[in-house]
């Protein structure tokens, strides 16, 4: 009994003096503090112009993210309330109209507003009014903590903070890096300049596909913005850098102005988020012909289709919740068989986010071979996954063991049958939305699956027909893809006489163009 008093006094004077490098770590933040006034900012608001990306959404996987412009960006950040928001409007601008993401290639110069304040999240809808994004509450929150002052506020909270000396070859300078963990699970690192300014954070956020995901942010050109504080004018900021893929850019922010402590900077949040509902995984299931199966209920459908002994899922989407479900539906519907395969549409992160349930499983994942590398090295390989584990990374399978046949890949054409049933991915040509996009063809019930392609709506007059929508009527053409049913990724099922009696003109227009561009 003794004993254990005297060791439990010994643990809280340690706790209590610290630990030799949480002292020194201390040190060097109160100096850092001291180089931008940190303790004095209680809010910070900032106005920019520059770039911003679409995560995710680039044209093939190999490539960097998809770029426009910002026209304009302000954010405001208030430390005390843990609330922020952002504020931007982005136009297309010179940059190549490749790749994919809501609203890409950007039309006009639409407003982007994102709110956070503690654990609740939203964005404003076209009209303005208040859309909760519950879900993007907590890495909205964590931004804060790694802002120039706010990262300097969070990791004097750390009893942990530490510090280490690196230094770094290629620029010929030492540097200190400081390390400490907010929220119970995020870690971040900085690194500081001999004029302890925060010159780059580099940290991890969770991420469906790329799990921890790396977040890097520089922060440079730091200038005098009154009440003894100092930002940087310049910021640089990557997501979802790997070593086996390189750089990913996701933001520059090139500063105009930034105040500190401004008036009513904290952002409250309004009744209609307070008292929004959790969002919650739905699954519905539809019989679209024998043995063919929509889950829907969500923004992405899948489709499940009976073999003689197996199942094939038709599309991934999202994340891990949303997979787990989908597979229970599929199995409920189409009961005692195993989930064999799970065709891929194409590698955007909205629609390969919940690959790895699948993969989990013991399907095999059918991709076109652009994908090949990153589903396998980064994707489906087992890596660290700590701040939002999921099935595959829960229950991994042995390195060395008997695992899936993880992939199967394709140039142009695939076909899974088995004499009973079909189901053929085909390489879509000229589309500018994804290098690596696949249309699946059931040529039993002659259905049609596609991703971010439409269809358009019946009657939707020529003009306004999307180019991808004109892409996939090509293609049909090409392959002479005899269709009575189109099942799109997104929306409800429709019939193909629609399709060709709306998408015909527009397509047979963009033809005529052509010829004469090339008069
Ligand atoms: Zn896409």
């Amino acid at each position: 009994m003794k004993y254990r008093l005297g060791a439990t006094l010994f643990v809280l004077s340690i706790l209590m003096a610290g630990s030799p490098a949480a002292q020194d770590a201390r040190g060097l933040l109160q100096a850092a503090d001291k180089a931008i006034g940190a303790s004095a900012v209680n809010s910070v608001q900032y106005n920019a112009t520059g770039w911003i990306r679409f995560l995710g959404q680039n044209f093939t996987a190999d490539q960097d993210w998809n770029r426009v412009d910002l026209q304009s960006y302000t954010a405001t950040i208030d430390y005390g309330s843990k609330s922020a928001k952002e504020e931007y409007v982005r136009v297309q601008g010179n940059n190549p109209r490749i790749g994919g993401g809501a609203g890409f290639p950007i039309v006009g110069a639409p407003r982007t507003t994102n709110f956070v304040n503690g654990n609740a999240a939203w964005t404003l809808n076209a009209q303005g009014q208040p859309q909760a994004q519950t879900g993007e509450a907590e890495v909205r929150q964590f931004m804060l903590w790694v802002s120039p002052h706010g990262f300097i506020k969070a990791a004097q909270q750390d009893p942990n903070v530490s510090v280490t000396d690196r230094h770094f070859v290629r620029t010929g300078r030492t540097l200190k890096v400081i390390g400490f963990t907010t929220m119970g699970k995020y870690r971040a690192t900085g690194e500081f300049s001999d004029q302890n300014l925060l010159e780059r954070v580099v940290t991890w956020i969770p991420n469906p596909v790329m799990g921890d995901m790396q977040v890097e942010i520089r922060y440079t050109e730091y200038k005098d913005v009154g009440n003894g504080a100092k930002f940087p004018f310049h910021i640089h900021m990557h997501q979802g850098d790997h070593p086996f893929l390189g750089g990913r850019n996701l933001m520059d922010l090139a500063i105009s102005s930034a105040v500190v402590n401004v008036a009513n900077a904290a952002q409250a949040v309004p009744d209609a988020v307070r008292t929004a509902k959790p969002p919650v995984v739905n699954v519905t299931t539809m019989q679209l012909a024998p043995g063919v199966w929509l889950l829907g209920g969500g923004s992405h459908n899948s489709v499940a289709v009976e073999f003689r002994d197996y199942i094939t899922v038709i599309e991934g989407p999202l994340d891990d919740d949303r997979s787990n479900a989908v597979i229970a539906a599929a199995k409920r519907v189409i009961p005692n068989k195993p989930i064999r395969y799970l065709v891929n549409t194409h590698h955007h992160w909205d629609h390969s986010g919940g690959i790895r349930a699948f993969a989990a499983e013991g399907a095999t994942i059918v991709t076109q071979e652009s994908n090949k590398d990153f589903y396998e090295r980064i994707v489906l390989a087992p890596q660290p996954r700590s701040l939002s584990p999921d099935r595959l990374s829960k229950f991994p399978f042995a390195t060395t063991g008997p695992g899936p046949q993880k992939l199967e890949t394709f140039a142009e054409r695939h076909a899974i049958s088995d004499g009973t049933q079909t189901v053929i991915s085909y390489h879509v040509e000229g589309l500018n939305h994804a290098g690596d996009m696949a249309i699946v063809y059931l040529p039993g019930p002659k259905i049609l699956v596609s991703a971010d392609m439409g269809p358009p709506a019946a009657g939707t007059p020529a003009a306004n027909v999307n180019a991808n929508s004109v892409t996939l009527y090509n293609n049909i053409k090409r392959l002479k893809l005899d269709v009575t049913q189109h099942v799109p990724i997104h929306g409800n099922p429709s019939s193909h006489a629609d399709f060709e009696r709306t998408v015909a003109p527009a397509a047979a227009q963009q033809q005529q163009t052509a010829a004469g561009a090339g008069q």
